[in-house]
């Protein structure tokens, strides 16, 4: 989903936490804006190709109409809306209606006289008396306000927002581009107050700042029309300037273990068996790798470790594996600051995934170790534009050869890739030494992928389809949101289909990475806080707990709500009967990263499944399925020094998995509490252990 000049940093936090936006307020104040005047900007996605536009209008000076449309992967919002600018630049009307990515309905307004403003949308509503000088923040829209922050922030000022927040902005670099005509003076600012990172925004230079462009790199650029031949300049810019600003967060972040260290008085999780190891144990760390595993205090005099943290009894859990990312440079400090430090890529922009695994290796990335899978789709109106489209056998084959040869474990294939090349795709990959995963292709049922040679199938919802679909669903669109959501509740489990589906999975070994958390929008209600970050939201910034409160779903009633409620339950339930039939599970999120892995974690014990056998899962599974088990997902001698302490016992109590007191991996050591402090995010644990220097 794009959302065009909002935050989207954290991409699959947008889903939530999205906040759209509204156009330049300063449209009295600027003498490009007159009256009648008309602006447009295409969206274009990484592939090339045009997936929507934002095309603005102005009456008069200060009103203005905006269209915008997005469509990717078969979805995206279409919205309208209607602005009217105060003199002070600030918003004085405010309009939004239409459709978000998932369907719900769009209606927002804002107004603000004298001082006084209220506003309402389907998720909230408020007013206040203290609103002049102030700058609206709408939920939704098409984000053009950004040009009224930028005006607004110049010279360095903090700009109070509504309904709450205040934002900043600096310059990160300038460019001067194209000819004659086009010839722009542009800079890249960073607006910071918004999200859990800077959002990055291109500005026209001088006093009346207008917005250029927005750029994701990897994933979109947002330009003005005919502009599009300078989009590679500004994501090369763009790309240099943000690697400078992670470049110090990761030093500032993270510090290196150089010499022998140890973690004293720690108690093991052995992740093979799910179970704790009895007693105390020391950890030594050498060179990145646990050089040695002793019980506590054995040897202490003779062993010289150049630092040491006394964990105090804390549990010790092998590094978490979030199976089912879609990694961009932002979210590594989530990632790391919840244990997570490996993440498996379930499909991206090839060059970009490849170059981010190189920059966290490099350290100017701060960010867990990434395992990229191959994303293989085909061509259709309703492509993903990631990794490789195809159209034939021959284009599918190339592209295995491709990921092959770039180390990648495994393709997934995708919901457009052509049904009459699916068993000769997979064949080859296999001949080729390549899992397979992936959504089940339209026209499908996860039965046939599963007979075709799948060996992993990827969210909960393509599994239900199998039982709901007909020869007519198309499941490229909202249909395979929202068949599961109507149909789940009445799907009889015990009968014939689901048994004879379960034992197929497990005659053949296939594995499941279900994403139940990504799927609670399904059963929520516009104005309702998400219960998949119920849990989180009041340690974070006000801005973004705004965003916890849009649903997406088309929910017109109570009746509907309880339905999708019970759909959704049984969903959970589903992945209970899947693990007691013996059907492995791996642990993935596809949305936030890190505090959704623990709530999936959390939906796992609901299923049923004993906590250590869900730490398990994050851990041994991970690595397995991932194929790193020779050197993570276990506490190990020789293994790499990958691993969390936690306060409280998560073997116990799940929740527990929030509370992460330190993290070590790739040499480095993180103080989970500092990381938050950074982005805005009130910490989980309230004193974290310490390394102490033993002067050697
Ligand atoms: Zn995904």
């Amino acid at each position: 989903m794009n959302i065009p000049f909002a935050n989207r940093r954290l991409l699959a936090l947008s889903v939530l936490f999205s906040l759209g936006l509204i156009s330049a307020a300063a449209l009295a104040q600027s003498p490009s804006q007159a009256a009648g005047s008309e602006r447009r900007w295409v969206i274009i996605v990484d592939s090339g190709n045009q997936a929507g536009e934002i095309v603005e209008s102005c009456g008069t000076a200060r009103d203005c109409k905006l269209r915008y449309i997005f469509k990717d992967n078969g979805r995206g919002p279409e919205i309208l809306e209607r602005i009217r600018y105060a003199a002070d630049g600030t918003l004085e009307r405010y309009a939004a209606t239409g459709e978000s990515t998932f369907g719900s309905s769009v209606d927002e307004r804002f107004a603000s006289k004298n001082g006084r403003a209220q506003w309402q949308s389907t998720a909230e509503r408020g007013s206040t008396d203290a609103a002049a000088g102030k700058l609206y923040l709408p939920l939704q829209g098409s984000g053009i306000v950004y040009e009224a922050m930028a005006r607004l922030t110049a010279g360095g000022k903090t700009l109070a927002m509504l309904p709450t927040g205040e934002v900043t902005r600096r310059t990160l670099t300038t460019l001067a581009l194209g000819e004659g005509e086009q010839r722009r003076e542009l800079e890249l600012v960073a607006f910071s107050g918004l999200g859990l990172t800077p959002d990055f925004v291109w500005i026209t230079r001088g006093a009346l700042p207008q917005i250029f462009a927005y750029v994701i790199p990897g994933y979109s650029v947002t330009v003005p029309a005919g502009f599009e031949g300078l989009s590679a300049r500004l994501i090369e810019a763009q790309k240099t300037a943000e690697n400078q600003l992670l470049a110090g967060f990761a030093a500032r972040l993270s510090a290196p273990l150089e010499g022998l260290s140890v973690i004293r008085n720690a108690r093991l999780f052995v992740s093979e068996r799910a179970r704790l190891r009895d007693g105390l144990h020391d950890v030594y760390i050498l060179r990145g790798r646990i050089s040695s595993i002793q019980p506590a205090g054995a040897g202490r005099e003779a062993t010289q470790p150049v630092r040491e943290l006394d964990a105090g009894g804390r549990v010790m859990l092998p590094g978490l594996f979030d199976m089912h990312a879609h990694v961009g440079r932002w979210e590594g400090g989530l990632n790391l600051a919840t244990g997570v430090t490996t993440v498996r890529d379930l499909g991206n922009d090839n060059p970009t995934v490849q170059q981010i695994i190189d920059e966290t290796a490099a350290g100017t990335v701060f960010g867990p170790q990434i395992v990229p899978t191959g994303f293989l789709e085909g061509e259709s109106p309703y492509s993903a534009r990631n990794g490789f489209v195809i159209s034939t056998l021959d284009q599918a084959k190339r592209a295995v050869d491709w990921y092959a040869a770039h180390g990648y474990p495994q393709i997934k294939i995708y919901n457009s890739f052509p049904r009459e090349h699916l068993r000769a795709t997979v064949a080859y990959a296999h001949e080729r030494g390549l899992r397979v995963s992936g959504h089940v292709p339209a026209f499908l049922r996860a039965r046939d992928v599963v007979e075709a040679g799948f060996d992993e199938l990827n969210h909960i919802n393509q599994i239900m389809l199998n039982f709901l679909v007909d020869e007519r669903t198309d499941t490229r669109t909202l249909q395979r949101f929202y068949l599961p959501a109507e149909k789940t509740a009445g799907l009889d489990f015990e009968g014939s289909a689901v048994r004879e589906f379960i034992d197929l999975l497990k005659a053949r070994g296939t594995n499941i990475d279900p994403t139940l958390t990504t799927f609670d929008f399904l059963r929520q209600r516009d104005g309702e806080l998400s219960a998949a970050y119920a849990a989180i939201a009041d340690h974070l910034p006000v801005t973004l707990q705004r965003g916890l409160v849009s649903g997406g779903m088309k929910i017109p009633n109570e009746r509907v709500h309880a339905l999708y409620n019970r759909s959704y339950a049984r969903m959970i339930d589903f992945v209970g009967r899947m693990h007691r039939a013996g059907i492995p599970l791996v642990a993935g999120t596809d949305a936030i990263a890190g505090f959704t892995l623990q709530r999936e974690l959390e939906l796992y014990v609901q299923a049923g499944i004993p906590a250590a056998e869900v730490l398990r899962i994050a851990t041994w599974n991970g690595a397995k399925y991932s194929r790193v088990l020779a050197d993570r997902g276990s506490l190990e001698v020789g293994k790499l020094a990958d691993l969390m302490l936690v306060d409280g016992d998560p073997t116990q109590d799940i929740a527990a998995i929030r509370n992460v007191a330190l993290v070590v991996t790739q040499g480095r050591s993180i103080d989970p509490a500092a990381v938050f402090r950074e982005l805005g995010i009130k910490p989980f644990v309230a004193t974290s252990p310490r390394w102490e220097k033993t002067g050697r």
